[in-house]
Parts: structure tokens; sequence; C-alpha cells
């Protein structure tokens, strides 16, 4: 079967791990070129060596919650690859507990890379993602943001993860509104629980609360999720996936 990515480049951040990676994986077995975009280099390094190296992956060391880091990833990508035909806004972490007498560096970290970042590799890539639009070989391209149930439902001791979250909903839509008759579709992707290391950069303390509420479910693969995000970019031109909100089955919020 001929593959639907060939002859585009995809940029995903958060690549060396869990989501991210399954992602890049996905697109790049799909024919996408890949930009490998995270802090982590050994890491974007070894999965851009399973992807069949130089041809096929970039690595990209970046802070995304740093504006001009994250705008240097965009145009490095279009620099070497050619191109930028698909934008996944992966990078996020989860720091959950109550809000009285939360560590403000926590709130910090998610506001400045689950929004600003998204914020920065979205206002960075916009032009590039019109250019693609623009022309062959799909004359669309795609802004797909990863959110998460959280940014649906709001939870207990999860209020500025939600904030986060909400935040990405709120933004991916108006964007939306903005620049789909120009052939850049803008999707969320809003996952349940899915084993990745999101969950560790937690304190020990909101670790065993956690595994109270997940520790019995089957939750779900980063391969799952994965899944959607390439259902998604490999729809035909005149159909947008808007929204994809999946969970494990036995997660019930
Ligand atoms: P991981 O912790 O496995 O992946 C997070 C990725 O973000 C890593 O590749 C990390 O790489 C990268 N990252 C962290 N900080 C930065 C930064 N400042 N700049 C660039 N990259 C950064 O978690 P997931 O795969 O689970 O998370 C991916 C997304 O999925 C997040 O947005 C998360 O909120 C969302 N999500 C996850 C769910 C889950 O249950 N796992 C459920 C719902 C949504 P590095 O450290 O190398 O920079």
């Amino acid at each position: 079967m001929p593959k639907k990515l060939t002859g585009t480049v995809a940029l995903v951040t958060g690549a060396s791990s869990g989501i991210g990676e399954a992602t890049a994986m996905a697109l790049a077995e799909d024919g996408a070129t890949v930009a490998l975009v995270a802090r982590r280099r050994d890491k974007l390094e070894a999965l851009a060596e399973k992807l069949g190296g130089s041809g096929h992956a970039l690595v990209i060391e970046a802070d995304v919650s740093d504006a001009e880091q994250a705008k240097a990833a965009v145009d490095a990508t279009v620099k070497e690859l050619g191109r930028l035909d698909t934008l996944v806004n992966n990078a996020g972490v989860m720091l959950l507990g109550p809000i009285v007498d939360a560590p403000l560096e926590e709130w910090q970290r998610m506001v400045n890379l689950n929004v600003l970042g998204l914020l920065y590799c979205t206002h960075a890539a916009l032009p590039h993602l019109i250019a693609a639009a623009e022309g062959d070989p799909r004359q669309v391209a795609d802004v797909v943001n990863i959110s998460s149930t959280a940014g649906r439902v709001a939870r207990l001791n999860s209020g500025v993860y939600n904030a986060t979250k909400f935040g990405v909903v709120a933004f991916s839509e108006s964007l939306r509104q903005e620049v789909t008759t120009r052939h850049v579709r803008v999707s969320i992707i809003e996952p349940g629980a899915t084993a990745t290391e999101l969950a560790f950069h937690n304190r020990p303390v909101i670790l065993e609360e956690m595994a109270k509420t997940f520790g019995g479910i089957e939750i779900m693969q980063s391969e799952d999720v994965a899944r959607a995000i390439h259902y998604v970019v490999t729809q035909p031109r005149h159909v947008t996936i808007n929204e994809v909100l999946m969970r494990p089955t036995e997660q019930e919020r």
C-alpha cells in the first residue's frame, strides 16, 4: 500500500518518550520525515537511529517552554527538511496535588510548558503550515494538540493541570476557526491514563494517591494514542477530526 505521508515533514515535541516517541514512530512508518524535539538528546538520537537515520529523522534538542528555542526548533526543521506539514504539540508535564500550599514552581512549569510551549511552537510553525497547505503533495496541513481528559473534566487535586489542558482546548478551537478555510486542520487529542513517564515527575505522596485511582485498571499504551494521532493526520483533505476523547475502558471519569 502507498504510504500516506510520503513527502511530508512532521515536528513532534516531547519525542524522547511516551506518546511523542510512539507518534514519531507511527508517522515515520507511514512515510513522514520527522523532526524529533525534546531536551534529552541521547533519547532522541536513539529514536532517530530506530527510524533509519538522517534521511528519516532530525534530532533537535530544545526546551520548548523557551520562546526562542521553540522558534529555533521550527526554523531548523524547515531549514534542514525543507518544509513543515504536521505539528504535534505533545510535550507536557502533569504535577498534581492540592491547590492549598502547592509549590508555585510546579504551577509555573506546567503553565510554561503545557500552555506557553504549545503557543510558541504553534506561532512559529503557522506560516510554514499555511505554505504547506497551499501546495503539493497534500494541500493540507495539521496542528495536533495533545490535551487530556483533564481538558474536559476537572478533578480534585488536578486544578492547575486542568487549567492548562482546558486552555489548550480553548486555544485550539479558536485557532481552528481562524485557519481551517486555509486548509490548516487543528485537532485536539484528549487521552485518559496512558503508561508513560508522565506521572513519575510527581512527589512521592502524590504518586501514592494516583496509584489508588489508577492502580487497579488496565491503562492505555502510548501506541494507542499514537494510532489516534496517525488517524487524524491521514484523513482526506476535506475531513478534519476536531477532537478525539479516548480513555482506558476501565477509566470511569
Ligand atoms: P512523558 O513524560 O513520557 O513525555 C513528556 C515529553 O515531553 C518527554 O519527551 C519530555 O522530554 C518532553 N518535555 C518535557 N519538558 C519539555 C520541555 N521543556 N521542552 C521540550 N520537551 C519537553 O509523558 P506523556 O507521553 O504521557 O506526555 C505527552 C503528552 O500527553 C503531555 O502533554 C501530557 O499532558 C499528555 N497526556 C498524557 C496522559 C498520560 O496518562 N500519560 C494522559 C493525557 C494526556 P525531555 O524530558 O527529554 O525534554
